[in-house]
């Protein structure tokens, strides 16, 4: 097991047979070791800084209809709201106070903000913060959209692929939301030249061993700026409201091997992660990731951005957030920094 895991280290990939040694073969010994070379690996091109990103969450309203999601059009339940421009930049200027050089817009696909909606909001966004860069996760847009956000100003996308395997592609979403078009996305993107983020759920409803390594080839092949990888968490109100949520230590495992695969690539330890275990996202960072994006929202519509049941963090101020981070970073020996943190080629 030790030999294959130097082999990735070395090489940066593994074949698919490989993979599923790898993937059937760890035990806590030999995933120790793994995440020791995770570190190594990272350490070696971004020392021990880790990331911030605001993220700002300004629409709940979707026309999409993802089973897995709480946010999905048909959950009648959910509660909606949009924030205002002049709601958006407070909360950028708060998060700026408190260090932040990244600020993530995230939100449901929401006609209402219109393509000229955005690019003002990331031209105000830039106007005001010049040093910082706007990262975008709004979802499947045409390519005149996305060259329109990026002219505008934006730095960096994030569209999750969710699975690349066409069959569970479609057990996840209804037939209008198609892998195809996720990958024209995504390659539209990074042609225009956005640092790019895919990734996916771990334990989504019907994801086989084979799934994943075939994510672990795509990941490879596409070659994305950012992976975005956390266990999947049921909600209450979806298709997928008795499903079993994703592991904790099948998503670390996956986290460190895509850091010895993509040694530069921008890691999150994500939420979901710090959701499904008290220090998930800690445990993250100890396994290579060197992202965290805690929330920036007003406190009045946390609760009302749930993609999954029982989310942390919902009542909390973001400089709250922030200290509680900050001390959580430390216990791994890594330093939260204020820094946009771009993405950094290994020479
Ligand atoms: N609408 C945008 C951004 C919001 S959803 C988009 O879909 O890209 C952002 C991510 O949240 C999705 O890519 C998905 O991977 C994740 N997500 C949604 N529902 C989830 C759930 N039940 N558990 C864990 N992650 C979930
Ligand atoms: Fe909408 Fe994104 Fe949720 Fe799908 S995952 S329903 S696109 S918010």
């Amino acid at each position: 097991m030790k030999k294959l895991i130097d082999k990735l280290e070395k090489e940066q990939r593994l074949s698919r047979e490989e993979f599923a040694l790898l993937l059937d073969g760890l035990n806590a010994d030999t995933s120790a070791y793994l995440f020791e070379r995770a570190q190594a690996v990272r350490n070696n091109v971004y020392g021990h800084q880790v990331f911030m990103r605001g993220l700002i969450e300004f629409s709940s309203f979707c026309k999409n209809d993802c089973y897995y999601c709480g946010l999905r059009l048909s959950n009648r339940q959910a509660e909606r709201y949009r924030l205002r421009q002049d709601q958006i930049l407070s909360c950028c200027a708060k998060g700026y106070d408190l260090g932040f050089r990244t600020f993530v817009l995230q939100g449901g696909e929401d006609p209402y903000y219109s393509d000229d909606k955005i690019i003002d909001l990331i031209g105000a966004i830039k106007k005001n913060h010049p040093d910082c860069a706007v990262t975008l996760s709004i979802g499947e847009m045409s390519r005149q959209s996305y060259q329109a956000f990026y002219d505008a100003g934006a730095d960096r996308y994030l569209l999750r692929h969710e699975t690349i395997n066409q069959d569970h592609y479609q057990k996840l979403h209804p037939a209008d939301l198609t892998i195809q078009n996720r990958r024209r996305c995504l390659q539209d993107l990074k042609a225009i030249g956005y640092q790019v983020g895919c990734g996916l759920m771990v334990g989504s409803p019907f994801q086989t061993r084979d799934n994943l390594i075939d994510d672990l080839l795509f990941l490879k092949e596409f070659d994305p700026e950012m992976v975005g990888i956390g266990p999947f968490i049921p909600h209450h109100a979806t298709p997928f409201a008795n499903e079993p949520a994703g592991s904790l230590v099948q998503t670390l495992i996956l986290l460190a091997i895509i850091r010895l695969m993509l040694p530069s690539v921008l890691l999150p330890a994500t939420t979901a992660l710090g959701t499904i275990d008290p220090t998930g996202r800690e445990k993250g960072i100890l396994a290579g990731a060197n992202v965290v994006m805690p929330n920036l929202s007003p406190t009045d519509v946390r609760s009302k951005y749930l993609l999954y049941d029982n989310k942390i963090c919902t009542g909390d101020e973001a400089a709250e957030c922030r200290v509680c981070l900050e001390k959580r970073i430390e216990t791994t020996g890594c330093h939260l920094v204020v820094d946009r943190g771009d993405y950094k080629k290994l020479k």
